[in-house]
């Protein structure tokens, strides 16, 4: 298949779109201005199921919806349209969207050499993320992607890494850093050639520390023939070989929201081929309302994963940023479907942890509901800390069933803060 994108400037041309009413293509111009809208031929032929697409999982992942923006942001847009005022009104609807949650841009950046390293994050001691700075876009985007903000030229914020010069050199001064994941956007939409420069770079350091390589990658669902038919298909899946050669663990972190996206046999050729390479796929996606908040889509994709050889890895909650209002359920909705779900897989698929929120402090599991002398609490843990001490300590938020995420939560038993709050050490870089 040859891959022909779709943004809101040639929208006119997804025929699949004539038959829908006008309200809803109206709806995907105006939310597309402040959510960055882009599909992709595959997407829309194969995935969406357009004979119900007002419900359908992955029309809501795709396209833009009214009900994504307040109902008065929606009208402001609405009547800016193709006016001058259009731009302003827009980033102010977007600042209001927490276009940077857990601050990532004020913690998580490292210094080297007295310059900040803007293409890398560092925040959990062992794993450090590469954005490679053509590795900045996806074959098509999620419409609750929470890197929203750098696909709508919000520039300043962007990261990226141009070469990899500065990684190495950051990776030789951090020797506790084993894995290097590399991330974006999605680092697949690269071509081969440059991915390779980055693991040539890797492999022929000589850096003994680093031991796994990630990459996080949507390509699998949204883009399979990235492995099949594309011109450097081949080429890219050389290069994982000679990552799985020279003796390291290629991780590919496949996010993958339903199963509908595991449906094709484009997806399942293509999950073949990473992995003769010799390349571990693990999975992971959010949990988010009117997409995936049933526990039977999860207990059958983590089945279907792996039978297909994948490992269930992550089920995060809804970040809060975008549009955190038409996607998040409640932390105790979601960890209800984790729960369900997960009572329904063997142990070879309960490798997958969740539902986790990867808040400021790192990423918080949410554990159970307990019930003491005093009432109900919610049981939470850390799975990874900005501070390693913090890892696999139990501790307790008032039950809250409305809670969305860490900011709702509030201490148990009268205490005034979270442990993590009373002494935030933040990891030296
Ligand atoms: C999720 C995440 C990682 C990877 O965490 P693992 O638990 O090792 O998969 C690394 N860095 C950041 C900033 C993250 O959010
Ligand atoms: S694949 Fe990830 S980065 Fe790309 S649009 Fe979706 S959520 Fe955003």
């Amino acid at each position: 298949m040859k891959y022909q994108s779709y943004t809101l400037k040639n929208l006119h041309q997804i025929k699949l779109l004539n038959d829908l009413p006008d309200e809803i293509v109206d709806s995907i111009k105006v939310v597309g201005q402040v959510l960055p809208f882009k599909s992709n031929n595959y997407v829309l032929e194969e995935l969406i199921n357009w004979n119900n697409f007002e419900k359908d999982p992955l029309f809501t992942l795709t396209f833009p919806r009214k009900e994504m923006l307040k109902p008065n942001d929606y009208k402001i847009v609405k009547q800016c349209l193709n006016q001058k005022e259009l731009a302003t009104a827009v980033s102010l609807i977007r600042a209001g969207l927490n276009p940077h949650p857990a601050e990532q841009m004020e913690k998580n950046v490292p210094i080297f050499n007295g310059i900040p390293l803007n293409g890398i994050q560092h925040k959990y001691r062992e794993t450090m993320l590469a954005f490679p700075s053509k590795g900045q876009l996806c074959h098509a985007f999620c419409s609750f992607c929470f890197r929203w903000p750098q696909f709508s030229g919000i520039k300043e914020k962007k990261f990226a890494l141009k070469n990899a010069d500065l990684m190495i050199g950051y990776l030789k001064e951090h020797p506790e850093i084993t894995d290097v994941l590399f991330t974006g956007g999605d680092p697949m939409i690269m071509h081969a050639k440059a991915f390779e420069i980055f693991i040539d770079a890797i492999i022929k350091s000589g850096i003994k520390t680093v031991k796994t390589i990630r990459i996080g990658s949507k390509t699998l669902s949204f883009w399979p023939y990235r492995y099949l038919t594309d011109s450097d298909s081949d080429e890219l899946l050389d290069l994982f070989k000679k990552v799985t050669d020279a003796g390291f663990h290629l991780s590919f972190m496949a996010h993958i929201c339903h199963e509908n996206e595991m449906s094709t046999d484009a997806f399942k050729e293509a999950v073949k081929a990473i992995r003769d390479t010799g390349t571990i796929i693990r999975t992971q996606s959010p949990v988010m309302q009117h997409i995936n908040d049933n526990s039977e889509n999860w207990s059958n994709m983590w089945r279907k994963q792996v039978s297909l050889g994948m490992i269930p890895y992550y089920m995060f909650v809804a970040r809060n940023t975008g549009s955190h209002r038409y996607f998040s359920i409640p932390i105790l909705k979601a960890y209800d479907i984790f729960r369900k779900a997960y009572m329904k897989v063997s142990g070879v698929a309960r490798t997958v942890r969740g539902p986790i929120m990867s808040a400021s402090p790192g990423k918080i599991g949410i554990d159970g509901i307990v019930d003491t002398d005093k009432g109900k609490v919610i049981s939470l843990s850390f799975i990874q800390g900005r501070n390693p001490e913090w890892v696999k300590r139990p501790f307790f938020a008032k039950y809250d069933e409305k809670a969305v995420w860490l900011d709702d939560l509030k201490p148990a038993f009268g205490k005034s803060n979270f442990f993590f709050n009373e002494h935030d050490v933040l990891l030296k870089n």
